[in-house]
């Protein structure tokens, strides 16, 4: 039957038009917010920031959030907060999106990846602990796909060894672990607002924390180093008087991008009921698919759901991996790869990590494959989703009977 042959061998795709892996969903009280900004005067440092920044604590249930241009750079100014410096070793997953690891580079510290567990993804533990050395300054656990990491544990041992924990939390905005939300846990949470994230500012990222300390240090870090407070200065020559007191960076966001982030976090919730609702239904109708696994749950965590991964029993196929994306993509249904261990890019080779450090994050890389999600998607969408991957599977699914 012509609708049973894939589309990369010219049967007739899926849809007609490229479903996306993810995408924001703005609506006109989102446009109308930034509008109204634009109309203002101030699309820089005005008051949108405090605003956005306190609806975000208030949601994580933190003292304090300081947005930054990005998630990478709200990675960056939580290693300075840190004080992670050269010599220091930071210990972090190596599946992951880039910057969990480049931030403790920045501050010229060494990367070390720790392996994930194979159930959850997530980096292991007792991984961690078995790489724990005197050099050890901080661990940068990042909730993979939005399912949080076993965090108590991970804070136990910090605790035990006096080590900060940067929590990257880019996928896990409104994820719980033991009832709690995840903003509460670590030192310092990042929350990423990339358009592909739970809600977004277009780019942008936050560090959220209950210290002071810390605080100071981000608000440092994001302005060139720059403070007026009276309380810190060394001197004072008047009332146009600063001072530069650390090397900072320009790492702030603008009132415009915080005006569209005040009105996005009204929808967080919803958003993220609509990625459960959407994973669920996934795994309800994926699960007992011959040569595929649905992602497995911690019970003690909540996933937010920013990704859905599924792991490919590749020996049950008669293609590889990527004739299998490449099929799901010439039904147009974006499928992706989430991601490519960190430590095996040319740029960390060359710095010296080698194949074979992480040998489950290397094994897992073979197989996955991330399906579209996100809140906007359709009914149909979803089900498009879930009738290509039947398609393409069964295709090339070897025959179990002989
Ligand atoms: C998105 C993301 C970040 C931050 O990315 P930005 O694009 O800089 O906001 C950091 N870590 C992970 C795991 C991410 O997915």
């Amino acid at each position: 039957m012509d609708h049973d042959i894939p589309a990369l061998h010219g049967g007739r795709p899926m849809r007609k038009t490229m479903l996306a892996y993810g995408q924001q969903w703005l609506d006109e009280a989102d446009i109308e917010s930034v509008v109204q900004v634009l109309r203002g005067d101030f699309i820089t440092q005005g008051p949108k920031i405090s605003e956005f920044e306190g609806k975000v604590a208030a949601y994580a249930g933190v003292r304090f959030a300081v947005a930054f241009s990005s998630g990478t750079g709200a990675l960056h100014g939580a290693c300075f907060a840190a004080g992670i410096g050269s010599g220091d070793e930071v210990i972090t997953t190596p599946m992951t999106f880039l910057a969990s690891s480049n931030c403790i580079l920045y501050q010229g510290g060494t990367p070390i990846f720790a392996d994930i567990k194979p159930d959850t993804y997530n980096i292991d533990p007792e991984e961690i602990e078995r790489l724990l050395t005197s050099r050890t300054k901080a661990i940068i656990p990042v909730d993979f796909t939005g399912q949080p990491v076993e965090i108590d544990s991970i804070m136990d041992l910090a605790n035990r060894h006096n080590l900060t924990v940067i929590h990257d939390a880019a996928h896990s905005f409104g994820a719980e672990y033991k009832g709690k939300k995840i903003g509460t846990w670590a030192h310092m949470t990042m929350f990423s607002f990339h358009p592909v994230k739970h809600v977004t500012t277009g780019e942008g990222g936050v560090i959220v924390t209950d210290d002071e300390t810390f605080y100071r240090k981000l608000l440092l870090f994001r302005n060139h180093g720059i403070t007026k407070d009276p309380e810190v200065l060394w001197k004072n020559d008047g009332p146009w008087y600063y001072e530069m007191q650390e090397l900072g960076y320009h790492y702030r966001i603008t009132d415009m991008q915080a005006a569209l982030g005040v009105s996005q976090m009204d929808k967080l919730d919803d958003f993220v009921q609509r990625r459960r609702d959407i994973a669920h239904y996934y795994s309800e109708t994926l699960r007992g698919i011959d040569g595929i696994s649905v992602p497995e749950q911690h019970p003690d965590a909540l996933s937010s759901w920013h990704l859905y991964v599924i792991r490919l029993d590749l020996d049950k196929f008669s293609v590889s991996r990527k004739e299998l994306f490449e099929a799901l993509r010439a039904e147009n249904i974006g499928v992706h790869v989430h991601y490519i261990p960190v430590h095996l890019q040319p740029y960390y080779q060359k710095l010296g990590y080698t194949k074979g450090i992480c040998p489950i994050a290397e094994d897992m890389y073979q197989r996955i494959l991330t399906l579209p999600l996100f809140p906007r998607m359709t009914d149909n969408d979803i089900r498009d989703v879930v009738a290509a991957v039947h398609k393409v599977l069964r295709y090339y699914l070897i025959s179990s009977t002989n």
